[in-house]
């Protein structure tokens, strides 16, 4: 009688160890999507002085469209040139990057629908005066991230000295030691660079918006299952609010 009370406690124990591992083995089958990203595109991507983590509005949305597919996001940080071989040797699942679709890399990678209207912008130093937007950068120093649009942009301006930089944050430093004379990139971030104070205000933004662009997710070409997917994760994100939440942390208004 004894006997058999503690072996159906032990046998009680026992199922309910072996339930708790069940459990557990559960969560880590939980499917993971590696995201690629270049961290120095504020607010965008970046990590906060002294902090590890990435935050910014392409990680909220990143991780708020991995909720929605029952995924863990893991992002992965590499030089933007990087992102796109990297996602075609397989190495990430999908880049959120600040990207815009463009016709040439829609031709290596799948796009999903586009999430962000942006465009370029020029930034020179604060008593800089000769300079008042892309018109005038003909035969001068100009500083871009590698492999970026305003990088492309850059290219285009006749005898323009373009020197590339792998991050974002060595280009505007360049522009404030006075070894180039402006920097081409994405307008919200000139913008919110500025509106942050970087560099002590040693920089301004001139003259309009030089394209129009927009933003969105690239996955591996073929990979039609996982943009659907993402697209679908997208629209039930406009739809239930949660896209103009994020929008609203980090751009301070409604979507425009
Ligand atoms: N939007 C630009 C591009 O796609 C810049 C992106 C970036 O620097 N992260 O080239």
């Amino acid at each position: 009688m004894k006997k058999s009370f503690f072996a159906a406690i032990t046998l009680i124990f026992a199922l309910g160890l072996l339930m708790a591992g069940c459990g557990g083995e559960k969560k880590a089958e939980q499917k993971v999507l590696r995201v690629g990203t270049e961290p120095t595109f504020a607010p965008f991507e970046f990590q906060k002085e002294g902090s590890k983590d990435y935050t910014g509005f392409d990680m909220d949305l990143a991780r708020a469209i991995g909720k929605q597919l029952g995924m863990k996001v893991e992002i992965v940080s590499m030089g933007f040139d990087g992102l796109i071989p990297a996602l075609n040797a397989g190495n990430i699942d999908a880049v959120a990057a600040g990207m815009t679709v463009t016709p040439e890399r829609a031709n290596s990678v799948k796009f999903s629908e586009p999430y962000y209207k942006s465009g370029l912008s020029v930034m020179v130093r604060k008593d800089e005066n000769a300079i008042t937007g892309i018109e005038s950068l003909k035969g001068k120093k100009i500083a871009v991230q590698i492999g970026t649009t305003g990088a492309m942009e850059a290219h285009k301006i006749a005898d323009a000295k373009v020197v590339e930089f792998n991050t974002n944050t060595e280009a505007a430093l360049e522009l404030k030691n006075g070894g180039v004379d402006a920097v081409v990139n994405d307008l919200p971030v000139v913008a919110y660079f500025l509106q942050q104070g970087g560099g002590k205000d040693f920089a301004k933004m001139v003259g309009k918006v030089v394209t129009a662009e927009e933003y969105a997710i690239a996955v591996k070409k073929g990979n039609d299952k996982l943009a659907g997917d993402i697209n679908k994760a997208l629209a039930e994100l406009k739809k239930n609010g949660e896209y103009d939440k994020i929008y609203k942390t980090w751009f301070g208004e409604q979507v425009k």
